[in-house]
């Protein structure tokens, strides 16, 4: 056994920089102060640092959930100045300095990073959020992987072939990079893995159905490679239907532009919304809950209070809202952890942050993926293998970069996905009382708005 090194940290207690969050905006931050003589505190909900970029792979049985996910104390165990706390946030005192946990304990500061991410937005409809869930947490991957499997598995020994149909349909809502990636996904997963497997149904016949409400898909991303990717979708069989507001989200039904269509699984995409971190502090926010950040990513009008990624609203050099993106994320992390060394460490001037775009990236499926870098845009095989090599470059840790290459690599060569488990409780088969296509008159659009990240 490797010997533990229990020296206590030669830390300064003048400053605490407690950060809240250690997705990849926070984490970043923590290891720019790691190793340092500043009291840092990192706190989470999770015990674990999650790559939700591969969210998608879970979910749709190609990687296990503990192939994407690091314990955050492991992560950070060779910075002894730094200190992980399991703790949910529920409030900021700002008067007091102090971070309000849900046990009711309190963790003080004198400079605070909020790197708490976002959720999925529901426009007003939260109840469709227990049949439609998000793509966000591991508990939603395992959910949807286990809805998924369990409909190819009722639809094998169902004998009412429009419950089967109905079984063998999936929507997905939002064409954005998510909604593209899992209707790939599950069109990869019907057609090759699973062909083999069923006696009375024919997974390939499985309909995917991938509904925008804009014009068209990849909306954030050149012309081109939008057109590429609904073209590539559409060869694996999914029906891309743009221009098209889904209506309605029931138990085992969406309705799309009046038109019911019952399907076993549904999974929303379609937009995201902050933390409630804004609400913590009561400053402003915009319309999608993210709280406005200065150029050196402090929260105006309150002292040593910063806020970065997903749950911030940042201006790039254009003057337009930064993306929600894990590059932005880790960028910002980074660049504010330096900052705060040096301003504690020499008094130096906080400096404003500047993103420098490393290219927008989304996957379809085997050899087909499109990567947009501003001034140059890739489609296609290249496309994939640079998706694959910036996705496993940025996975933590040497372990998992090995497993996660060996598995595609297995994956590329005989279409076989080893996650096939049914593991989350759910509802066995659960479909409409009607489970036939047909009009609903009178149905009234729900007016979605674009999404913002992700
Ligand atoms: C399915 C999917 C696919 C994506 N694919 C890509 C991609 O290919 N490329 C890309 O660049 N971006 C992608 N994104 C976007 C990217 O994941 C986010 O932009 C990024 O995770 C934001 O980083 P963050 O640090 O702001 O938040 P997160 O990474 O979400 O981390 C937030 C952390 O805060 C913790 N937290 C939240 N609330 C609390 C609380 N109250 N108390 C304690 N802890 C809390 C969470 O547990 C989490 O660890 C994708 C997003 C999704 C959903």
């Amino acid at each position: 056994m490797p010997p533990v090194n229990r020296t206590p940290a030669p830390v300064d207690d003048a400053t605490h920089v407690v950060i809240i969050g250690a997705g990849f905006g926070g984490l970043a931050c923590a290891a720019a102060l790691g190793s340092t003589n500043i009291r840092v505190t990192v706190i989470d909900r999770n015990n674990y640092h999650l790559f939700v970029p591969l969210l998608y792979q879970v979910a749709t049985a190609a990687l296990s959930p503990a192939d994407i996910a690091q314990p955050i104390r492991r992560i950070l165990s060779r910075h002894p100045n730094i200190n992980v706390v399991l703790g949910e946030v529920v409030g900021v005192d700002r008067a007091a300095k102090a971070v309000t946990l849900a046990d009711g304990s309190v963790v003080p500061y004198d400079r605070l990073v909020i790197a708490t991410g976002s959720s999925y937005n529901y426009f007003g409809h939260d109840e469709w959020a227990e049949v439609a869930p998000g793509l966000k947490t591991i508990e939603n991957a395992r959910r949807l992987r286990a809805r998924l499997l369990s409909c190819f598995e009722q639809a094998e020994i169902s004998e009412d072939p429009a419950r089967q149909a109905a079984l063998m349909t999936a929507v997905v809502v939002g064409g954005g990079p998510t909604g593209v990636e899992m209707a790939g996904a599950i069109a990869e997963l019907a057609r090759y893995t699973l062909a083999r497997d069923f006696r009375r149904i024919d997974p390939r016949a499985t309909r995917i159905l991938l509904v925008e409400a804009g014009p068209r898909i990849l909306g954030t991303f050149p012309d081109e490679l939008a057109g590429y990717a609904r073209r590539a979708l559409e060869r694996l069989g999914v029906e891309v239907m743009t221009g098209k507001a889904v209506e309605r989200i029931e138990e085992g039904a969406v309705t799309i532009a009046g038109r019911i269509v019952p399907a076993g699984t549904i999974i929303w995409g379609a937009g995201v919304t902050a933390s409630p971190a804004g609400r913590w502090l009561g400053v402003e926010t915009d319309r999608a809950g993210r709280i406005r950040v200065a150029p050196d990513l402090s929260v105006p009008g309150l002292d040593g209070v910063y806020a970065l990624g997903d749950t911030a609203m940042a201006e790039g050099d254009d003057g337009k809202p930064l993306p929600g993106l894990a590059q932005v994320a880790k960028q910002q992390g980074e660049h504010l952890g330096r900052a705060l060394e040096a301003g504690i460490a020499r008094g130096a001037a906080m400096p404003a942050f500047r993103f420098r775009n490393r290219g927008n990236t989304a996957i379809i499926g085997r050899s087909a993926a499109v990567f947009d870098f501003g001034h140059r845009r890739l489609k296609g095989w290249f496309a994939w293998i640079l998706w694959a090599i910036v996705h496993v470059y940025l996975l933590v840790g040497f372990e998992k970069r090995l497993l996660v290459s060996l598995q595609w690599l297995w994956r590329y060569m005989t279409y076989e996905r080893g996650a096939r488990l049914i593991t989350a409780d759910v509802a066995q088969g659960r479909t409409p009382e009607r489970p036939e296509e047909r009009e609903t008159p009178g149905a009234r659009p729900v007016p979605m708005r674009r999404r913002t990240s992700g």
